[in-house]
């Protein structure tokens, strides 16, 4: 564990989520951990980083999205056991400026939805366009 750890902290200098806490990691793996967002969504929003610094998704090597994807998976399934009231999830992917990328280390996010969390869901991730979003009110 300290190992990688260290691997992690040859990252940028610069970079918040290079040098996040250590104790605030959830969840890690050889190549990627996890940990809560600092302004969630909504209650249990978790970010997934892979351990070395690259800005977009489209750098990710295979072991690091494989990586990733594992830990997805993993508090996925602890925040439906922990949360019942949880009944869906966005999982999203700001890639660039410009799609809103605003740390510029690769991340995902997992943000659980409940039911009645927001009157009118439909369309979800389409809402970053907001006009956008219901594709089903603007036909
Ligand atoms: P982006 O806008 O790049 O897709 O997402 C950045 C995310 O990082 C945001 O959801 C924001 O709330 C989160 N964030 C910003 N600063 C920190 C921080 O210092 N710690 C953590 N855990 N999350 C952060
Ligand atoms: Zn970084």
């Amino acid at each position: 564990m300290g190992t990688i750890r260290n691997i992690w902290r040859v990252n940028l200098k610069d970079c918040i989520f290079c040098n996040l806490d250590p104790s605030r990691i959830e969840k890690e793996n050889t190549y990627a951990l996890s940990f809560k967002d600092l302004y969630p969504v909504t209650k249990g929003h978790t970010l997934f980083i892979p351990k070395r610094h690259v800005q977009s998704f489209f750098d990710l090597n295979s072991n690091e999205k494989e990586a990733i994807f594992e830990l997805l998976e993993l508090e996925r399934e602890k925040l439906i056991q922990q949360d019942s009231l949880i009944t869906g999830f966005n999982i999203g992917i700001n890639d660039g400026p410009d799609a809103g990328q605003t740390v510029m280390h690769c991340h995902v996010h997992l943000i659980p939805r409940r039911n009645g969390d927001m009157s009118d869901p439909r369309g979800g991730v389409r809402g970053v366009i907001p006009e956008k979003q219901s594709y089903l009110r603007n036909n």
